[in-house]
């Protein structure tokens, strides 16, 4: 991350990105972030927001002078993330706007499936499914739905630009982690998106993609690569995942050795599925 360049991000400033489509950046910036969420605006004499963002008081603060007193229909997270939804209820009390979203995931506290990365307190007034509609301006906003980063992870299609939360980002490949983070339901999610003709995406963290078809071809492109990477390092010998990552990521910021062990374990258990590899306690072999 070029953090150097940080300081010229512009936190808590509306962006009008199209006539109805404006940005306000999260000063939550990360390794895993990038500068921040984007909480972006949809609409003109009315608005939904998609990706309210962490509770940052800098943060409500901003999204409510940009709202501006207009009429708020739906407050709509692509997922339950920390640096996503937060701010929902927040700002539902501000605006008076229901929150019309992503499902909320029944996490155990304790166990595998606990996550501290996972915002517990979500709770929506109202849950999408897939290709259920709200309208805004008259305009329909419809959700597409997209498991994989997480299991109830939505994309929203608006004319024909896509919001894309942390399935597809403009700056980095996705981070998809097990349990609730699943390698097939990702790239059956990719190849959805890869069926359809977007103009645009905008995603949650990273600048828009002006190329969506490529752009999704080449993700497609290089999880296959990484999953061939994996597969030849156990055909070689029985490895456990750290040897795997030492081998695969070459160079990787420290920062980010445990979301590659993640992804290196969702590819693992994948392949695991479809009969490729087998597990020896800690360590992974060719099936
Ligand atoms: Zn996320």
């Amino acid at each position: 991350m070029a953090r150097g360049r940080a300081v010229e991000a512009p936190y808590a400033r509306l962006e009008q990105l199209e006539p109805a489509i404006a940005r306000v950046l999260a000063h939550n910036a990360s390794a895993f972030t990038y500068f921040g969420t984007q909480t972006y605006l949809i609409g003109t004499s009315e608005l939904a927001v998609i990706d309210p963002g962490p509770d940052l008081p800098e943060h409500l603060d901003a999204l409510e002078q940009a709202i501006g007193g207009r009429n708020v229909v739906a407050i709509m997270c692509t997922h339950t993330h920390r640096d996503h939804s937060p701010a929902a209820r927040p700002l539902a009390e501000r605006t008076g706007a229901p929150i019309v979203s992503c499902a909320p995931l029944a996490l155990e506290t304790v166990g595998p499936r606990a996550d501290a990365s996972f915002d517990g307190d979500y709770a929506p007034d109202r849950v999408l499914q897939d290709q259920e509609t709200i309208e805004v301006d008259g305009v329909p906003v419809t959700a597409v739905a997209t498991p994989g980063h997480t299991s109830n992870h939505l994309c929203f299609a608006y004319g024909d630009a896509l919001f894309t939360g942390d399935h597809v980002m403009g700056w980095s490949t996705t981070v998809v982690v097990p349990p609730d983070g699943d390698m097939a339901a990702y790239m059956a999610s990719l190849e959805k998106l890869r069926r359809r003709d977007d103009r645009i995406y905008y995603p949650a963290h990273g600048p828009p993609v002006d190329n969506p078809q490529q752009y999704v071809r080449q993700l497609v492109g290089h999880r296959m690569q990484r999953e061939r990477q994996i597969l030849s390092l156990v055909k070689e010998q029985t490895r456990p995942i750290p040897d795997i990552v030492a081998n695969a990521y070459p160079g990787l910021d420290p920062r980010l050795v445990t979301a590659a062990g993640g992804s290196v374990l969702a590819h693992l258990l994948d392949l695991e599925r479809r009969g490729l590899v087998e597990r020896e306690g800690d360590a992974w072999t060719a099936a």
